[in-house]
């Protein structure tokens, strides 16, 4: 181990509960491990870069491998580079699968992927020191480039399993260093064939289970270690362009102009309070603004926008998104400006199953926590997989709801009362399925 992994497992275990080592789950060896894959891609800031389909993912991918072979698992790797730990029950017709991702954005933190693998791996070591033996078959995952660094586009290892991945586009995809995805795959010991033929028949997994960090502050500001993740959040991507009538900033009076750039500020001074209107979960987030010509003299004959619209509801979502489009038809009327809309992405949100949500609370309920539902507003591999099969997610309390930085925390303390309740919610469906 070296000097960073070792003081990140000793400020993990500084503060830790060891009441919550029971049942076979094991503190200790879940920071170790945390600790160990921290140190596969470490900056110079502490924090990590693991790009998909980098050697630091398949270096990362290896370390798991190792624990899941020490562990009883057999492992698999699919066309994607998908690990597969199976550990097989007598019933080989039901399979409930656990996982996460271990590749991480550039300059990411330690825990965005790496903490749900290392979970759902914790339940079968748990499971072994115990001598529980499970019924149906569990599989431990690792998806392959979840961030999507690497080509602006994520989940591409979930993608290729549940068959959804866009072989036209990704066949002539560059990668940001402008190398081939074929050639991307080949540096890994993988090709762009055996990707496209890793779609697997899902028919028999009953759930798939993802632990992951919230990425923001509702646990914390509730005090809670862990929640209910009650549906994903799908984005749809608008970009509206207001017209108006350049000219010069001087020469121009106030009383003759159609600036697109005052009507961009009244759109998006007005855009916060629509979300509300439609529920609780919707968000609407204006984040890019393109002025042109952009010049310090000139009034702006044209305003490019982009709105990114979410909600966990398909329904609402879609109706936000008929709001923030009328929003800018009245805008455009009241300034006199020319609007044009392009539709640049509709991501259908995943809801999660009432029966999923009730086997968790009841798990959560069993640690003594007090059930608290939140919905993703990010998408996760357990999105992608919520287009085949039920999916159920745990979110553990972030630091100061940091992510995607070196400063990323969790403590041991909430990551391993993640395990207990994903163990507890894993065990039920063996027992009573979903
Ligand atoms: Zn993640």
């Amino acid at each position: 181990m070296n000097t960073f992994s070792r003081s990140f497992s000793d400020r993990l275990l500084s503060d830790y509960n060891y009441t919550f080592n029971k049942n076979g789950v094991c503190g200790e060896r879940l920071a170790n491990r945390l600790a160990l894959l921290s140190g596969i891609g470490l900056t110079s800031d502490s924090g990590t870069n693991r790009m998909g389909f980098s050697k630091e993912e398949r270096c990362a991918k290896d370390q798991v491998i190792e624990w899941m072979e020490e562990a009883g698992l057999t492992v698999q790797e699919d066309g994607a580079g998908n690990v597969i730990g199976t550990l097989y029950g007598d019933d080989q017709q039901h399979v409930i699968m656990a996982g996460s991702h271990v590749d991480s954005v550039p300059n990411g933190g330690h825990f965005d992927g790496p903490l749900g693998v290392l979970c759902a791996l914790e339940i079968v070591e748990a499971w072994k020191e115990t001598g529980y033996k499970p019924q149906k078959t569990y599989e431990v995952v690792i998806f392959s480039d979840e961030e999507g660094s690497r080509f602006k586009s994520g989940l591409t290892g979930s993608t290729a399993m549940t068959g959804n991945a866009d072989e036209v586009k990704l066949r002539s995809v560059k990668d940001v260093n402008g190398q081939a995805f074929g050639d991307v795959l080949q540096n890994v010991g993988l090709n762009a064939d055996g990707f496209f033929r890793a779609k697997r028949d899902l028919n028999r997994v009953e759930v798939f289970y993802e632990v992951h960090i919230e990425q923001g502050k509702r646990l914390e500001q509730n005090n809670l270690p862990v929640g209910i993740v009650t549906g994903i959040a799908g984005p749809c991507w608008l970009e509206i362009s207001f017209k108006g009538k350049a000219g010069h900033a001087g020469n121009t009076p106030m009383n003759d102009r159609q600036d697109p750039l005052v009507a961009a500020g009244d759109f998006t001074r007005q855009i916060p309070k629509l979300p509300r209107e439609v529920s609780e979960s919707a968000v609407a987030t204006v984040g890019q603004l393109h002025v042109y010509p952009n010049g310090i003299n000139v009034i702006p004959g044209e305003v490019v926008m982009t709105v990114d619209i979410r909600d966990i509801k398909k329904e609402s979502r879609d109706f936000l998104v008929s709001k923030v489009k009328k929003l800018a038809e009245n805008i455009s009327e009241q300034h006199g400006v020319k609007l044009s809309f392009q539709e640049k992405v509709r991501i259908p949100p995943v809801p999660i199953k009432n029966s999923v949500l009730m086997t968790v609370e009841k798990a959560v309920k069993l640690e003594h926590i007090h059930p608290f539902y939140l919905p993703s507003g990010a998408g996760h591999d357990a999105m992608m997989m919520g287009r085949q099969v039920p999916v159920g997610m745990i979110f553990v309390r972030s630091k100061d709801g940091i992510s995607h930085h070196p400063d990323e925390w969790s403590s041991l303390n909430d990551c391993v009362q993640a395990v207990h309740v994903l163990k507890k919610s894993v065990e039920a469906t063996m027992e009573r399925g979903v």
